[in-house]
C-alpha cells in the first residue's frame, strides 16, 4: 500500500511536473540558449554549431 504521506526518498529532485526548457528554435530539451548580441535567443547547444569564417567567406563571396 503506497502511502503519499511518506517522506519521499527523491526530496532533492527537482519536481517532475517541472517541464524542461527547451530551444524555441529546434525544439530541443535543453539546459542552455544561444543569444545574440541584442538578447535574442537564436538556438542552443543543439542547433547551433561553429563555422569556419574563412570558409564561409570564400564559399559565399
Ligand atoms: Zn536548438
Amino acid at each position: 500500500m503506497a502511502r503519499h504521506d511518506d517522506p519521499p526518498l527523491s526530496y532533492y529532485e527537482p519536481p517532475e511536473q517541472t517541464p524542461p526548457p527547451r530551444c524555441p528554435i529546434c525544439r530541443a530539451e535543453t539546459d542552455t540558449f544561444k543569444k545574440n548580441y541584442w538578447g535574442e535567443i537564436v538556438g542552443c547547444d543543439e542547433c547551433i554549431e561553429d563555422v569556419d569564417a574563412w570558409d564561409y567567406t570564400e564559399d559565399n563571396r
